[in-house]
């Protein structure tokens, strides 16, 4: 319930106030100090608070997700790949999924272009003799090159193209 009283916040005197919390302590404001400032009255629930803030907070490391890969990637056209090397060796994706111990949906996610896990993704390139992690473009692997040691030139680069 409001009472009348000071509030802490502005001075005014004679007004309807309420107990807010603010960080340790409490402090005694009137309506519209707590609605200027939001505070959130005692009777919420912490948890309520936390997912409010965790909403607000910036995102940080939001880095285009090439960068934060290593110097190989999974190839831009490997569900093709999976379902051509799948149908060259004659098998369904129930039987491919059986090879792998893994559910047909992952077989049937995987070539409909869902990225699969990397474990996954190993156990793909084992069993049917694929490539699926390629390197990445001349543009991107600039960056790593001069630390790797292999110096390697563009000659190297269309090489492993392949
Ligand atoms: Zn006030």
């Amino acid at each position: 319930m409001n009472t009348m009283g000071e509030c802490e916040l502005c001075g005014a005197v004679k007004v309807a106030v309420r107990q807010l919390p603010m960080g340790k302590t409490t402090v005694t404001a009137c309506s519209r100090c707590s609605d200027k400032l939001n505070l959130v009255p005692k009777q919420e629930a912490p948890g309520l608070t936390r997912a409010r803030n965790m909403r607000q907070a910036p995102q940080k490391n939001t880095k285009p997700a090439l960068m934060a890969t290593g110097p190989k990637e999974l190839a831009h056209d490997f569900s093709k790949r999976i379902s051509k090397a799948r149908k060259a060796l004659n098998l369904s994706q129930q039987q491919l999924a059986k090879k792998m111990a893994e559910t047909v949906n992952v077989i049937k996610s995987a070539e409909s272009g869902k990225h699969p896990t990397d474990p996954v993704v190993r156990k793909f390139e084992r069993i049917l003799s694929i490539e699926l992690m390629v390197a990445r473009t001349a543009e991107e692997t600039r960056h790593v090159a001069p630390g790797s040691g292999r110096g390697m030139t563009f000659g190297d680069y269309f090489n492993n193209m392949g």
